[in-house]
């Protein structure tokens, strides 16, 4: 069983590539900030700190991670995205892949400047219905129809936190709280740096080559 972990500032494209690795290879996506929205839809509190660009506490993320894992399109290998976000979900994160047996545990981290990040956040918008993500200021990303899902034509949303003073928040949380998980999964031996500046597909094609370089 596969684990690829995706590691990123804000709107670097996690969203975005996971979805591409998907696609390809047939993995589950699990996205920890996917899984809040739709508690914060019932939930305020959530609610309230998702639209701060605060963390969410680790035992609330756990609950539902765990749950998420024992589904059945988990068996072959799933990413991870958005997830860990600080070193203490990290160390936990690690026990699960014992418990799990994953044979493979790779940490892809996409590296993009802040001023890009930010540019790609206040364009972002995505579909409701199936998350896939576009952005309609990013020729190479805009949808076919304006406002319109390419896959299954719903109207597109804009997340509450996609504006450039949240985008300040969840940056300083992104610093403070997961940027020192890069060096975290260094010492481990299996992170992968790749430069997020570039178009999509040609970030997917580091990142295929990087797992087709991995044994499973
Ligand atoms: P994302 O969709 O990954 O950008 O996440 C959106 C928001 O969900 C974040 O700004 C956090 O408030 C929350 N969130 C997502 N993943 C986690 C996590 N692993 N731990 C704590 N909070 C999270």
């Amino acid at each position: 069983m596969r684990s690829i972990i995706l590691i990123a500032p804000p709107a670097a494209g996690k969203g975005t590539q996971s979805d591409m690795l998907v696609e390809k290879y047939g993995f589950a996506h699990i996205s920890t900030g996917d899984m809040l929205r739709e508690v914060a839809k019932t939930d305020e509190v959530i609610k309230s700190k998702l639209e701060n660009g605060e963390l969410i506490s680790d035992d609330i993320v756990f609950d539902l991670l765990q749950k998420r894992l024992e589904q059945d399109d988990c068996k072959k290998g799933f990413i991870l995205d958005g997830f860990p976000r600080n070193v203490n979900q990290a160390k936990r994160y690690d026990q699960i892949v014992d418990e799990l047996g994953i044979s493979s545990n790779v940490v892809i981290y996409l590296d993009v400047d802040k001023e890009t990040a930010l540019k790609r956040i206040v364009g972002r918008v995505s579909c409701p219905n199936c998350h896939r993500v576009f952005n309609d200021m990013i020729d190479e990303a805009m949808p076919k129809v304006s406002g319109k899902c390419d896959d299954c034509g719903s109207e597109l949303i804009r997340r509450t936190d996609d504006n450039s003073e949240t985008f300040g928040k969840r940056y300083d949380v992104y610093i403070n709280n997961t940027a020192p998980l890069i060096d975290y999964y260094s010492e481990e031996g299996i992170l992968y740096k790749v430069d997020s500046r570039m178009g999509k597909d040609e970030i997917f094609g580091v990142i295929e080559n990087i797992l087709g370089g991995i044994n499973d």
